[in-house]
């Protein structure tokens, strides 16, 4: 039959409500039977169908507001039950910070898992720290619970404005990775909704495919609804270092030296300026040059520079420690030698810095419009011929937004999880990350800053780089089947365990829902 129903046992949610779908009607019938401590919303649902990236919109068909673990379940299980004809998919909403519809689900059920975060945060103390967290909890706000208790998760992103739950979806990567590895490789225990409305605690002991599986896993094999999160001490400050190169392979010579050196930085990451002017004037609002008269006489000149980001966490009491250690550590290095800027802030501050950024960029309208990422991971050997091709030559540009570039280890990935990385001991991460003008035809516009994602992927394509995708997105199954390469057939086999009508996560257009 076309129509269905969602049956729902004791608080009636408003009475039955019906919905067209691809062109029958799906009737939401919340008068009977499912003990819903949440409830579904059907009007005023256009937030689910908009993201970060602000390309795609696809209105679902109702949103869950759940406010247990138990609703998410009893939704999954319903449509699970109501078997492969209903067409209907699951699609759990972090904090939409997807960049193409990943979040969404195309006239679906949309979790909102936001409405779970009211849950409590316990952080456990001990030898070895860690933090419980509904999945749908802010970075952010799991940092501020963790510091109340001196402690701190170890991996970030650069933005903490983020879900749990999305970005354990992905990776988590910032610049703690090269040592404590990324998000993922943080995490202690998940529990999961699968697609069949199962609860299902994991762990590297327990269930440990699935638990495996749901890392990186790109929201298909379950829904994450708690996660146990590694912490360590947090320090109170943070030295903040930024210095300049005009040469791409020296820049990339003295980020692999940080990157195993010993008694190394906190934190490194790189930025590619292209064609900016006032560059440095720009730094003075918040960092101090260390010899300011060289660095009034530094001119860009239009160059492309690469800027390395660094920084060395520490307590008051150790600052003459902590400023000898960077000494020496800098002084292994070959950067333009007046190009050396430093500032000091608290830990939150430097964690929290894009949300600084945010609020600037909001309040001249520039945060809303639409975001054409591109996220790359490139193996080491390959980082030379990539940074010939792309900086400076098809990138002319890097006035809409900034280019980052830095190394990781990838001995700190775990290769069970979902995540494919390049094949190579170092691979680094180069992220393109604009904002377009909607209706410019100039630089800025959306078609031409597509267009110049497209050149990057088809040069990367034809060199054979062995470049792979951070943050998807693919519009073919082949596509997804050559992103995975090898680990494709264990990736379509978890699915067929864990989702096997492939109800959950749509918006990533890796499997289709049989109808
Ligand atoms: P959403 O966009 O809501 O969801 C992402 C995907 O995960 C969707 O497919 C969704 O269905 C699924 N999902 C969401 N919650 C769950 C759950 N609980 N269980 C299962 N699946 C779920 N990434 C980095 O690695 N490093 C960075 O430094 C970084 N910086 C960023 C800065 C900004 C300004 C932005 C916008 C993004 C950044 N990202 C970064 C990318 C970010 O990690 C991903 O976009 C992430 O998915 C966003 O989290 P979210 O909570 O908004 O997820």
């Amino acid at each position: 039959s076309n129509f269905h129903r969602l049956r729902c046992d004791g608080i009636r949610q408003g009475g039955p409500n019906t919905i067209k779908r691809y062109g029958t009607r799906i009737s939401f019938d919340f008068t009977c039977s499912m003990d819903l401590l949440g409830q579904f919303s059907f009007d005023g649902n256009e937030f689910a169908a908009k993201d970060f990236g602000n390309q795609f919109h696809f209105l679902p068909s109702a949103v869950l507001h759940p406010k247990k673990v138990s609703d998410i379940a009893a939704t999954i299980k319903h449509v699970w039950q109501m078997g492969p004809a209903s067409g209907l998919t699951v699609a759990a909403r972090g904090h939409g910070h997807s960049l193409q519809g990943q979040a969404q689900a195309p006239q679906g059920i949309v979790i909102n898992m936001e409405s779970l975060s009211g849950q409590e945060m316990q952080v456990h103390r001990g030898k070895f720290p860690y933090v419980d967290v509904p999945a749908g909890e802010l970075w952010i706000n799991i940092l501020h619970e963790c510091l109340k208790y001196g402690l701190a998760p170890k991996s970030w992103t650069d933005y903490l404005h983020l879900t749990v739950g999305g970005t354990l979806s992905n990776a988590g990567i910032s610049g703690q990775a090269f040592r404590h590895g990324p998000q993922i490789s943080n995490v202690h225990q998940l529990e999961v909704v699968t697609g069949k409305g199962e609860v299902v605690v994991c762990s590297e002991e327990k269930n440990a495919d699935l638990f495996h599986a749901v890392l990186g896993g790109l929201g298909q094999f379950g829904i994450i609804t708690r996660a146990r999160i590694s912490l360590e001490p947090a320090p109170k400050m943070v030295k903040w270092i930024r210095v300049l190169y005009s040469d791409f392979s020296t820049f990339a010579r003295d980020q692999e030296y940080l990157i195993s050196a010993e008694n190394t930085f906190d934190y490194i990451e790189g930025l590619v300026i292209v064609n900016k002017t006032g560059l440095i004037n720009n730094w003075r609002a918040s960092f101090n040059p260390e010899d300011p008269e060289q660095a009034n006489q530094f001119v860009s000149d239009g160059r492309t520079l690469f800027c390395l980001e660094l920084t060395k966490n520490f307590n008051p009491d150790e600052a003459t420690k902590t400023n000898k250690e960077i000494k020496s550590l800098l002084s292994q290095l070959s950067y333009i030698p007046s190009t050396l800027f430093v500032t000091e802030v608290s830990y939150v501050e430097f964690l929290d810095r894009v949300h600084a950024a945010e609020l600037k960029l909001r309040s001249k309208g520039l945060w809303e419009l639409p975001h054409p990422w591109l996220n790359l991971l490139v193996p080491r050997s390959k980082i030379h011929s990539f940074a010939e091709g792309v900086f400076g030559s098809i990138l002319t540009d890097t006035n809409n937004g900034p280019v980052l570039v830095y190394p990781v280890n990838k001995s700190k990935w775990d290769n069970r999880t979902s995540f494919v990385t390049p094949e190579e001991d170092i691979f680094y991460l180069v992220a393109f990350l604009p904002h377009a003008v909607p209706s410019s035809t100039e630089n800025n516009g959306l078609q031409h800053l597509l267009s110049i994602n497209k050149r990057i992927l088809n040069f990367c394509e034809a060199a054979h780089l062995g470049v792979k995708q951070y943050l998807p997105y693919y519009t073919t199954q082949e596509e997804w089947r050559s992103h995975y390469g090898p680990r494709w057939e264990v990736f379509v086999q978890r699915k067929s365990a864990y989702d096997p009508l492939a109800i959950l996560a749509p918006g990533q257009r890796i499997f289709q829902k049989a109808i």
